[in-house]
């Protein structure tokens, strides 16, 4: 048994190759048309909007007028937040700004509804032993992570040097994209969605796939509707309109009923030398 949880979400690096002001057009464009969707597609139930509130203090100064409308969307889940303030390299600042970072984040995720619970490190380039150990402190009990991590499997233990551990759902090589810019050709949709189901199952050991349709700066995806009726009509496991909150509960659930997760990752030593990769962020 597979279940697939379809993830949509934006991946927001407020300043790269476009200026920081540059990208914050492009932002309030996203949001606007996001709270459109909402609105009109109740079968749209989740997006992601990143794991950092900054992105709604980038929107509110420019869209003021918006912010209930964006209140009620936090408030009902629909969009989720949180939990860090800003997605930061976890190399380059210390770790006492990692914590306040994240409390912050904590502190404005509260004021709009509930913070996601779920570690997110999609993008940073290689981390810190203590993660298992803050996450824990901030009442956290899993991460996702991409980069600067070599496993080829889904689910691993990663344990910080107190002890302190977390369910890990390491994000297979695309990353935080497997099922970006889906095309809605259904043939062709459904070989890419069976090709990318097939490579999750064959490393869950818990059963639970993560399908992310979003990547950098991208805007919601319309028509996701019709690629959950194509693949509930079609042999592939039933899909949802998911969050990453609702895998990552479904995936404790199972770990602790099911079969055991993948070896323990231990990030003691030199996480710079074992955990870090290189590469576009
Ligand atoms: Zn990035």
């Amino acid at each position: 048994m597979l279940d697939i949880h379809v993830v949509s979400h934006t991946h927001w690096d407020r300043e790269w190759y476009l200026t920081y002001e540059q990208f914050r057009m492009r932002l309030v464009g996203l949001i606007d048309r996001l709270l459109d969707l909402l609105d009109e597609e109740p079968d749209y139930k989740h997006f992601h909007l990143d794991g950092q509130t900054i992105v709604l203090e980038d929107y509110l100064e420019i869209r003021p007028e918006q912010e209930s409308r964006l209140r009620r969307a936090i408030e009902s889940g629909r969009i989720l937040i949180g939990p860090w303030y800003v997605m930061p390299d976890e190399f380059l600042v210390s770790g006492e700004s990692l914590v306040r970072n994240l409390a912050r984040g904590y502190r404005i995720s509260r004021q709009f509804g509930t913070p996601m619970p779920v570690g997110y490190l999609p993008d940073l380039f290689g981390h810190v032993a203590q993660m298992p150990q803050i996450w824990r402190q901030f009442g956290l009990d899993n991460t996702i992570l991409w980069r600067g991590f070599g496993g080829t499997r889904a689910e691993y233990w990663w344990q910080a040097p107190d002890g302190s551990r977390v369910l890990m759902l390491h994000l297979p090589p695309e990353g935080y994209c497997n099922a970006t810019r889906v095309v809605f050709d259904p043939e062709a949709m459904m070989t890419r969605a069976a090709t990318a189901v097939d490579y999750e199952r064959a490393r869950t050991a818990v059963g639970e796939a993560l399908l992310m349709n979003g990547v950098d700066h991208v805007e919601p995806q319309v028509g996701m509707r019709t690629m959950r009726t194509c693949c509930q009509a079609s042999s592939l496991p039933a899909s949802t309109s998911s969050s990453r909150m609702h895998a990552c509960r479904r995936c404790s659930s199972r770990t602790r009923s099911r079969s055991p997760c993948g070896p323990a990752f231990s990030a003691r030593g030199t996480p710079q030398a074992s955990c870090a990769t290189r590469g576009r962020r």
